[in-house]
């Protein structure tokens, strides 16, 4: 009897802990087979695009008006003269306006700077939208 008691003590936190390993290496693996499902949970929290209301907003201007160089960093190709492009509010870094909405609309930040977009900030619609 005391025998059954002993093998029963020493057996009931064993099959406690395989079940929590089991559940372990059943999330493990699930995370590693659905990687997109669990990166789809996490994206809205983390990367919030902007809208295309908040799009709008941000300064538009010709490539000819470039200050800074006119190389788009999304596509890495040059921004025509008459091309329109984007530029971010704050760092001044300019996309083709098709390359700034498509990344825009994924992730709030500068594709060059990470430069977080304000959409409260001033400058943001301060300017001609297009
Ligand atoms: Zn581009
Ligand atoms: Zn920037």
């Amino acid at each position: 009897m005391l025998l059954d008691a002993i093998l029963m003590a020493l057996f009931l936190p064993c099959l406690g802990m395989a079940s929590i390993f089991i559940i372990y290496m059943c999330l493990l693996w699930y995370a590693t087979t659905h990687p997109t499902s669990s990166a789809a949970i996490l994206k809205p929290v983390i990367n919030t695009g902007l809208s295309p209301s908040e799009l709008q907003k941000i300064p538009c201007i010709f490539g000819k008006e470039l200050v800074a160089g006119p190389e788009c960093a999304v596509c890495l190709d040059d921004i025509g003269e008459e091309e329109s492009a984007r530029v971010i509010p704050g760092c001044n870094h300019s996309f083709h306006k098709e390359c700034a909405d498509k990344w825009l609309s994924k992730h709030p930040i500068c594709p060059v700077c990470r430069a977080k977009l304000n959409h409260h900030d001033p400058n943001f619609s301060s300017q001609n939208p297009c």
